[in-house]
């Protein structure tokens, strides 16, 4: 547990340094049999070392005590794991790309044919599906339930959501699986906002805007 531990703080100061994860925003978990390490909410995710990463039980309850919360997020990564038995990991992050592309379409945000898209696991870009958007809400748990009736009822879609005004969440069958995915999505994020203002936007983004 403690090199799990260990490689999820990794990963949270490696994503904080990329300026994903500002003013303790963000959040990351890994599922370890019926138990989910998660990162404390609240914490600078440019400071967080395997000691405060938490452990919690299948019923979301912290196991072992200690003064910090998990993310107060956790309601999120809870639902994407009862929706993906192979989900083993997942990554949300705030970014200003991820939150313009939430502001790009009404439900579901259609990319553009890009490349990296493979790495989603897409092998014809061209047929990707698009990414759900789900709304804001101060109760995360309104959230969380939007997003696993909403994800039950899709078939094989991309690993990744959007919350509107909020960030992106990703996941995948290892933490390394759901760091690509988040590094693609971002990309293909700010794909989006260089096109905004351009000729080209209507049409990669395949979406009337909001
Ligand atoms: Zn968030």
């Amino acid at each position: 547990m403690t090199d799990k531990k260990r490689a999820l703080a990794r990963l949270s100061r490696l994503l904080y340094r990329k300026g994903w994860m500002e003013g303790t925003g963000g959040n990351l978990s890994i599922r370890v049999g019926k138990q989910i390490l998660i990162t404390p909410s609240g914490a600078h995710k440019g400071l967080i070392r395997a000691d405060d990463i938490l452990e919690i039980n299948e019923s979301g309850v912290p196991i072992g005590g200690g003064t910090r919360n998990p993310s107060a997020e956790t309601s999120i990564h809870r639902a994407i794991y009862r929706v993906f038995s192979e989900a083993h990991a997942v990554i949300h992050v705030h970014t200003p790309d991820a939150i313009l592309a939430s502001l790009l379409a009404k439900d579901d945000l259609r990319l553009p044919p890009l490349e990296v898209l493979k790495g989603m696991g897409v092998p014809h870009p061209e047929e990707a599906p698009p990414i759900p958007i789900f709304e804001n809400d101060p109760a995360v748990e309104r959230i969380a339930a939007c997003i696993e009736n909403r994800l039950r009822n899709l078939s094989a879609p991309l690993p990744a959501l959007l919350i509107r005004h909020h960030g992106t969440t990703v996941w995948g069958a290892t933490l390394e699986d759901a760091l690509r995915h988040i590094e693609l999505m971002e990309f293909c994020f700010r794909v989006l906002s260089g096109l905004r203002g351009t000729s080209l936007f209507t049409e990669g983004a395949g979406e009337e805007p909001v």
